[in-house]
């Protein structure tokens, strides 16, 4: 049988989306299949940094992504893969959900998952005033008192935006030092109704069928503090949800995908972008590039392979740069 697809993207976010659009353009017939549109960057009620298009909402953002995508041909469908099978003569079955789909070639983008913490409540407490996703709840915070848990980028943005929102904040972190931007940190210090607790670990959660309140002790002195919330939002960083690719495709120690420059994996036909690979810095911008990177050597391998004059590298001379010094 012959494979259905050219490619098929495992991830609706930056990366996946980009890819998309280049695998499109480049007339492949392209599939992207994603358990959410937008991934993280989704549940980012504003993205600041994302060149040229100023403050946009994250889910707004990642709309037009797909959009720009299907106009050129891409299609997508929700669906949750879960395995990846080589077949015979260098193509693969992707399975997700109850179904099946043949491709020629593969790009991984599916970013990552949020990492929780593991204390007693939390589990029970999700989507009952526990969130990894502050953006998804913000809407039934006004007037409220909301913990936050974390240090990152992802923390301080939850509490700038709790800040303009709820009545009291708080901000648990068990450092004294932020790994988050200055920008986002100075934006932080000037809000009134935020409370740090630093040098702080998160120890239960309290409730049954809402959270009513949470446990941290003091890493100090192992003082135990009790704090009356009516939300949590938990922001500790992200892990991979790798599983169904081990054996196939090398991964580091963190479970990332390994990839070369290009974004080629250790598998002829699999290429990896975004948030999931080895790549330094998680960022829209960085997986929008390497989702076009990963889509040029997808197209550049598939050219080869049916004989195909397919070069993209670059054609200009290169010059020793002399002539830019003065005299
Ligand atoms: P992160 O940068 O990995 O930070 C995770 C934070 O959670 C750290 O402060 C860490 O503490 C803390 N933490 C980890 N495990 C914990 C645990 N078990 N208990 C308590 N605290 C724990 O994660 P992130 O903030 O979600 O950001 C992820 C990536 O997305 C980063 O690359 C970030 O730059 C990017 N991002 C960018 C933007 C933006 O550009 N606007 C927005 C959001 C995210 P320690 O510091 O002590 O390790």
């Amino acid at each position: 049988m012959q494979p259905l697809y050219d490619v098929v993207i495992v991830g609706g976010g930056p990366a996946g989306l980009t890819a998309a659009l280049y695998t499109a353009r480049r007339k492949l017939r392209t599939l992207i299949i994603s358990k959410d549109l937008g991934g993280q960057a989704a549940t980012t009620t504003v993205i600041e940094n994302y060149p040229g298009v100023g403050a946009v909402d994250g889910f707004e953002l990642m709309q037009r992504f797909r959009d720009q995508a299907v106009s050129y041909g891409a299609e997508f469908v929700l669906g949750d893969v879960h395995t990846l099978k080589p077949l015979s003569g260098g193509a693969f079955t992707v399975g997700y959900n109850t179904e099946q789909v043949q491709s020629r070639s593969i790009i991984l983008a599916f970013g990552l998952t949020p990492r929780s913490i593991g204390v007693p409540g939390e589990a029970n407490l999700v989507g009952k005033g526990v969130t990894y996703s502050t953006a998804l709840l913000a809407d039934t915070l006004h007037n409220k008192t909301v913990a936050v848990v974390g240090g990152g980028n992802s923390a301080i943005e939850s509490v700038n935006l709790l800040a303009d929102i709820a009545k009291q904040v708080y901000l648990i972190h068990r450092r004294d030092r932020f790994r988050a931007e200055t920008i986002l940190l100075d934006k932080m210090e000037q809000q009134a109704n935020v409370t740090k607790v630093l040098n702080a670990e998160l120890k239960q959660v309290h409730g049954t069928d809402r959270i009513t309140g949470i446990t941290i002790t003091q890493l100090v002195n192992q003082q135990t503090q009790h704090l009356k919330v009516d939300a949590l939002c938990i922001n500790v960083g992200f892990m991979s949800r790798t599983g169904f690719l081990d054996g196939l495709v090398a991964m580091n120690d963190k479970h990332e995908i390994v990839i070369q420059a290009d974004c080629t994996t250790n598998l002829s036909g699999v290429f990896a972008a975004g948030d999931i690979t080895t790549s330094n810095y998680k960022q829209v911008v960085v997986s929008a590039g390497e989702g076009c990177k990963a889509a040029l050597a997808c197209y550049t391998y598939l050219g080869k392979k049916d004989g195909k004059d397919v070069s993209i590298d670059q054609d200009w001379e290169v010059t020793t740069g002399h002539h830019f010094i003065r005299s």
